[in-house]
């Protein structure tokens, strides 16, 4: 018989945003690479049935699964940690709980009974955190509580990680409790009070954390652990301190050399050995040590936030690894970009991406972007929306049709060039109904998609309502802009390339969410070569000129 599947619980002090993802991501990868299949689930407490419906400056980049969940971005991270896939069962929120245990109800399914929050909530959350675990496909699941101890919409996912823990029993399940140590400068002291109380916080709700994550700025001294471990009632040992990275991808290393992996396999009774990090470790040799750089743009309307851009950055830092070369990303707004200024914020660029997005606003900034790109040979790459504009771009200025546009910007245009999918016509939800998810790709061979990925069929992940409209397809293709990628069942045009151009590439797809650090995108590698390429003869020809 398999061995039982073992729970982990990661849940969060003192403060949000302490990256209980980063932590839940990178001790997957400590356990990974002693041999067991490990997965990490994402529970959030917010009343949204999925973070389709949020805007980005809500909740940053909606990450998008094989089976077509729009997701926190978290789970970006553990796919880029782990290099396995993550579903709908990685993700999962207070709305779909709630979702299924009305649907169940309005079925009668409860029996003339009252519903109430404990069991029927609680038993919906434990069953969904167990659905992974009884797949028999994972030694161990690490459940990651979305928010901060003490929220009122965490208690039901307390309650049941409380629930849980006991009915597995004791060598199968324990909870890492992620918090902050905050140090003030006045006193020049780390302190332990915020941590202390979140930990009490825990224990009123039944739950005594067997690990403390520590987030600080400073080394944790000797005491303070003691100090620390007698207050929470955790061992010496159980006390990790996660000092700050600077770059996520040494967080591993950092809970190896904290211990994080041993003390959690000494409580949950499973044999430890030496992890082998080769190959990630060459991975982040590549990555600190550079032998050149480039400048990639990335237009977008929501630049100013870290996090909307997630999957797209952490590809540039793959594919940078991949080439050796530093990728340095230069946001632009795509509202500050206009015929006057576009050289000014363009010309010194090696490649320029124009990112995913939706309505109106910014999109005429990346059309005139993608027009200097297009007439200056810098390489370019669009993704979804990105793609879209360089269709509208291609018709508007080579084409000549004027006023081209998208249907989701213009209804009236005399040109939709790109048009609203059949198959969304009649939808008027807005959650959950978009293309999405994975879907096939055959690619034109001999084009320079086809080279890229060095395979004529591929499969890539999709979030959108409008596509390219296949009556323009011949007009276009005879002017030189191809359709080098379809969809062979709806013939839908899934990517756009210009063959007389250095890299001119427009994807339907989302590539972002496929670039992991063990395999680097080939779309965003061949990018980042294709900009470095571009930045030495750019700097060639500069140099000659200066002579
Ligand atoms: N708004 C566009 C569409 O729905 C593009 C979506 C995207 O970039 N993800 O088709």
């Amino acid at each position: 018989m398999a061995a039982k599947t073992k729970y982990i619980f990661v849940t969060g002090g003192v403060t949000s945003s302490l990256g209980k993802g980063i932590i839940a991501a990178s001790l997957a990868k400590l356990l990974q690479a002693q041999g067991y299949r490990a997965t990490i689930q994402k529970l959030d407490p917010y009343i949204n049935v999925d973070p389709g419906t949020l805007n980005p400056y809500e909740h940053g980049e909606c990450y998008v699964t094989d089976d077509g969940a729009e997701t926190d971005l978290d789970l970006g991270h553990y796919e880029r940690f782990l290099d396995t896939p993550t579903s709908q069962s990685n993700n999962v929120t207070t709305g779909r709980i709630y979702q299924s245990v009305i649907n169940r109800e309005r079925r009668g399914e409860f029996l003339g009974k009252t519903v109430q929050v404990i069991p029927h909530i609680t038993d919906e959350i434990k069953r969904r955190i167990q659905i992974l675990g009884q797949s028999g496909e994972y030694d161990v699941v690490i459940t990651e509580i979305g928010g901060t101890v003490g929220d009122i919409e965490s208690l039901p996912y307390i309650e049941a990680v409380r629930q849980l823990k006991w009915d597995l029993g004791e060598n199968n399940a324990l909870v890492i409790h992620l918090t902050l140590i905050p140090f003030l400068s006045a006193a020049a002291e780390l302190k332990t009070k915020p941590t202390q109380h979140s930990v009490k916080t825990l224990m009123e709700s039944g739950v005594q954390a067997d690990i403390l994550v520590c987030r600080t700025e400073h080394e944790l001294p000797e005491d303070l652990r003691r100090k620390l471990a007698l207050f929470c009632n955790v061992r010496e040992e159980a006390v990790i301190q996660a000092i700050d990275a600077s770059t996520i991808y040494d967080v591993p290393n950092l809970m190896l050399e904290q211990g994080l992996d041993t003390v959690v396999l000494k409580r949950l009774k499973l044999k430890s050995s030496t992890p082998d990090l080769t190959q990630w470790n060459a991975f982040l040799d590549r990555h600190k040590n550079p032998k050149s750089e480039v400048n990639i743009g990335l237009i977008g309307k929501y630049v100013e936030l870290q996090d909307s851009y997630k999957s797209i950055i952490e590809s540039f830092i793959h594919a940078g690894a991949a080439n050796e070369v530093r990728v340095n990303i230069e946001s632009i707004h795509s509202e500050h970009i206009n015929p006057k200024e576009v050289a000014m914020r363009l010309s010194h660029l090696d490649g320029v991406l124009v990112a995913p997005g939706f309505g109106e606003r910014g999109i005429e900034g990346k059309i005139e972007a993608v027009k200097y790109v297009r007439e200056h040979n810098i390489p370019f790459l669009g993704i979804c929306l990105g793609m879209q504009m360089a269709v509208i771009e291609f018709a508007r200025n080579v084409l000549g049709l004027q006023n081209a546009n998208s249907t989701e910007m213009d209804e009236n245009t005399p040109h939709p060039v790109i048009d609203l999918m059949e198959s969304q016509k009649n939808v008027t939800d807005k959650g959950g109904t978009m293309r999405l998810g994975s879907w096939s790709c055959d690619l034109q061979p001999g084009s320079k998609i086809a080279q890229v990925y060095a395979t004529n069929h591929i499969n890539e992940r999709h979030r959108h309502r409008f596509e390219f409209n296949n009556a323009y397809k011949e007009n276009f293709e005879s002017s030189g802009l191809k359709a080098t990628g379809i969809n062979a069942e709806t013939g839908l045009v899934e990517v756009v390339e210009l063959p007389e151009h250095p890299f001119f590439i427009g994807v339907q797809y989302h590539p972002e969410y496929k670039s992991t650090v063990a395999s680097p995108h080939p779309l965003f590698v061949e990018f980042v070569k294709s900009a470095h390429h571009y930045s030495k003869i750019s700097n060639n020809a500069s140099m000659s000129y200066q002579k």
